[in-house]
């Protein structure tokens, strides 16, 4: 079973740099922005960008995060039912521009449940996408506005996302 590195711990923190940089050249009104990961790592990389967003732009940006199941019996499967567990949004959505961050788009069911668990919340300025890794294989018209790292995969493949705060080490790892 052979693994292979697709970001070391240098890569991913330059790689959150940079989508910090993005996210405030394309968002110009700072104000409004606001985060809402994905659980688990998706929220614990909002977490992450929030402390570098709110470092640059010296006003706390408001974070938020969704727990969202998928069940199916395998990555593989595409028959699958997205489930919202719990929601902790706990800022108006009014207005703002979220960004909805994932650690890993597939096939893109888990975010459009997002989107619709977003929406519920009110009428948000705009909804925009984030993830660490874009792996291919989308079932639905949904992209993601700012990527860390696109990476070409096989259906039967999997990413193993690693992070400092949860795994003790941060690496993403294709197996
Ligand atoms: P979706 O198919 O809805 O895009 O992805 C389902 C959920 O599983 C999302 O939360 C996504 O982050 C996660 N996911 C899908 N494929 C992978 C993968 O290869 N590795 C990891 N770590 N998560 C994945
Ligand atoms: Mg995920």
């Amino acid at each position: 079973h052979r693994s292979k590195e697709i970001m070391a711990a240098r890569d991913i923190e330059r790689t959150l740099d940079r989508l910090a940089c993005q996210i405030l050249e394309q968002i110009t009104d700072h104000e409004s922005i606001a985060l809402v990961g994905i659980q688990r790592r998706g929220a614990d990389l909002a977490c992450r960008l929030c402390g570098l967003l709110s470092e640059r732009t010296r006003r706390k940006i408001p974070c938020g995060e969704l727990d969202i199941n998928l069940y199916r019996d395998d990555w593989t499967s595409s028959t699958a039912t997205p489930n919202i567990n719990a929601t902790r949004i706990d800022f108006s959505v009014e207005d703002k521009t979220i960004i909805l961050i994932d650690d890993v788009l597939f096939t893109g069911r888990t975010i459009r449940c997002a989107l619709e668990a977003i929406l519920d919340f009110g009428r948000p300025e705009a909804v925009k996408l984030l993830v660490l890794v874009d792996r291919g294989h989308r079932e639905l018209p949904i992209q993601a506005d700012f990527i860390g790292k696109s990476v070409p995969t096989e259906r039967d493949q999997q990413i193993n996302v690693f992070l400092q705060e949860r795994d003790g080490k941060d690496q993403v790892v294709l197996s």
